[in-house]
């Protein structure tokens, strides 16, 4: 398949922050808005469409949203496959799952990856799994997720990633639908946290050095 990206230049500087609604708390914190919200949606429903093409309706599909960064994506991209499974000729069977990893403090990857809550996993067995996850860094975490889902024997396993970052720490793992190629910053808002914050600002950001010493542990 070949893979079908928005890509976001490196030497892109984003939106001024003031063009923007931007919760007051934040105002000091972002360098520049790198994705609105509105482009992240209308890209999101292009992916849906894409997989909603190339759903395998002959066994149900579950829906894996890997938290907590996945929400927001995992929201809109489900509510995009529901408008298709309703008005289309054909429909695909979606169950959802929730699955809980961290492995990140501050704005670094601590390279360990834990599985720290979520669904039970049995029941993926059989079945097409369709992960939703918020961005692919290194990649590691996706790999390591992979490694367990397929303990789990279902019946295929494809990945959705809003975004990818452009990074050469990546250890070469591309996911089967992307919606934006990044520059190597740290990104959050749309559910993209720095420890455990901005994940209630609605467009994707480039944190500044104020918001990472406010907000750093
Ligand atoms: P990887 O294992 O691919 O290096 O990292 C994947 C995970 O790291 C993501 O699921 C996310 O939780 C976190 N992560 C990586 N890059 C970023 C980033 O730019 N912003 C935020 N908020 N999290 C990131």
């Amino acid at each position: 398949m070949t893979q079908c990206f928005v890509k976001i230049p490196d030497d892109f500087s984003g939106y001024p922050i003031d063009q923007f609604c931007i919760p007051k708390h934040y105002e000091q914190d972002l360098e520049s808005v790198i994705i609105p919200k509105g482009f992240v949606l209308d890209r999101t429903e292009r992916i849906a469409r894409d997989i909603f093409e190339s759903l395998d309706q002959s066994k149900p599909t579950a829906a894996l949203c890997v938290l907590k960064g996945g929400y927001q994506f995992f929201n809109d991209l489900l509510h995009y496959l529901r408008q298709l499974n309703a008005n289309s000729n054909k429909s695909c069977q979606l169950s959802i799952d929730f699955i809980r990893l961290k492995s990140y403090t501050d704005d670094q990857s601590t390279g360990n990856v834990k599985v720290i809550g979520g669904d039970d996993l049995s029941h993926l067995s059989g079945k097409n799994v369709l992960v939703v996850e918020d961005i692919i860094d290194t990649g590691r975490t996706m790999t390591k997720l992979l490694a367990i889902l397929n303990q789990y024997n279902p019946h295929s396993i494809k990945v959705a990633s809003l975004l990818v970052k452009r990074t050469k720490l990546s250890c070469g793992y591309r996911p089967d639908y992307i919606g934006f190629e990044i520059p190597d910053k740290f990104l959050i808002g749309y559910a993209l946290d720095f420890n455990e914050y901005f994940r209630d600002l609605n467009h994707i950001c480039v944190i500044n050095e104020e918001g990472k010493a406010k907000y750093g542990s």
